[in-house]
């Protein structure tokens, strides 16, 4: 055996499995399968510009050790998520709903007069049910609207909630829908987290740092010779889908997927923001993602005469797709577990990532979870 340990799959798990292995003297080998390192984190550069090519990331977390340890890879910057939604009424909303959007909705000043109008727009609600015959919300669409009202329901939830499923609120289950957290304050910081930002000079030099020293090989499918592989190393750590490692033998597991369409303009600012929803059923996309703004901040954003966005569709996913959300219904969820339980009975793979536990996790627990294992 040439390595202590493979790890299949360069994302930011096997990267920081594979730093943190090699600090305890082990010798690792990283593959992946796809041309590059960096999994779903891997930016592009496009016109100089770092393009997030499997969605925008924005690295939050409220846990030190972890923004430490990120840091003391690559600095980050101080980039803070303000999305602004563009609603059907044509008018732009500040995200998450504060102060600032129920000014604009309805002109109130005061978070007094925001909370009465909110209470309102709920009893409003509440009594065209009963006055229905509904005593319990039905479905999604029911449930927003006992929540937060119809004003907001229609201009920022309704059409953004049904491109991103699918399928009409109405036909969709309540509890997607638990609360929906309004802030009686003005601000747009999206997260409530500590600490939040970009690595400086893009999410590459997170994953080039974290893999500064390892050998890592490109273009490599485990699947494609596994024997091979499994040969090589004492242990592995596969962060790639748990039913494929398994042959799919209890069924494929399903999932969601965003198809991006990127564009170069000639406009050294197209939206203002890195981050613009859009909340009309009429648009097609749910976002647009203009990637400069995540990296260069005021009158720096005009120092390159061109710009890069890319609009965001929400897809049903078949195979061959990238599989992005796990569709954590019952029947995956069974059927999960059945790999689960022999995973569980390995004694020389560790299983590890948003693919192989088949749960969406952020970068940040990502990393906590990696630490953690090495402690
Ligand atoms: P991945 O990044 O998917 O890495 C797995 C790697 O394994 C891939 O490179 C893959 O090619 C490789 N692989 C798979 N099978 C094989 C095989 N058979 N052989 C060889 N290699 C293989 N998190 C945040 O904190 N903030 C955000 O704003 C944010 N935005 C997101 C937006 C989208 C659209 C998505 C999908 C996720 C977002 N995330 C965000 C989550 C973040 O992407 C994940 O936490 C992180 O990528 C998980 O890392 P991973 O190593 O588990 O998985």
């Amino acid at each position: 055996m040439k390595y202590d340990y493979l790890i299949v799959g360069a994302g930011l798990f096997g990267a920081t499995f594979a730093h943190l292995a090699r600090k305890q003297g082990k010798r690792c080998l990283v593959i992946d399968k796809r041309p590059h390192a960096g999994g779903n984190i891997y930016c592009e550069d496009i016109e100089g510009i770092n393009v997030h090519k499997y969605g925008a990331h924005i690295f939050h977390t409220s846990d030190r050790e972890v923004w430490d340890f990120v840091n003391s890879i690559v600095p980050f910057n101080r980039y803070t998520n303000c999305p602004v939604a563009q609603a059907p009424d044509g008018k732009l909303y500040n995200l998450p709903f504060n102060m600032n959007t129920f000014y604009r909705m309805w002109g109130v000043k005061t978070p007094a007069e925001a909370q009465a109008k909110l209470d309102e727009q709920r009893h409003e609600a509440v009594e065209r049910m009963k006055a229905d015959g509904i005593a319990e919300p039905r479905n999604l669409e029911e449930q927003a609207l006992t929540l937060i009202g119809k004003d907001i329901y229609e201009q920022l939830i309704k059409g953004y909630t049904e491109k991103q499923w699918g399928r009409k609120c109405t036909e969709l289950p309540a509890f997607i829908i638990r609360r929906l957290p309004v802030r009686m304050i003005f601000d747009n910081n999206y997260f409530n987290d500590a600490y939040q930002g970009i690595p400086i000079g893009g999410y590459n030099r997170l994953i080039d740092g974290l893999l500064d020293g390892i050998e890592v090989k490109l273009d490599a499918d485990f699947f494609a010779d596994r024997c091979h592989w499994e040969s090589v190393a004492d242990k592995i750590v596969f962060t790639g889908k748990i039913d494929e490692y398994y042959g799919y033998r209890f069924g494929r597991l399903e999932y969601r997927t965003v198809r991006f369409e990127t564009e170069i303009l000639d406009n050294p600012n197209y939206q203002g923001n890195a981050v613009v929803n859009h909340t009309s059923a009429d648009v097609p996309y749910t976002r647009v993602i203009e990637h400069k703004h995540f990296e260069s901040f005021g009158n720096a954003v005009y120092d390159n005469p061109k710009t890069v966005i890319s609009r965001e569709y929400s897809t049903e996913w078949t195979d061959g797709m990238e599989p992005f959300y796990p569709v954590n219904d019952a029947r995956n969820q069974a059927v999960y577990e059945q790999y689960q339980a022999l995973a569980e009975q390995e004694t020389s793979v560790i299983f590890g990532g948003r693919l192989a536990e088949y749960k969406y996790y952020d970068m940040a627990p990502i990393v906590a979870q990696v630490l953690n294992l090495f402690k």
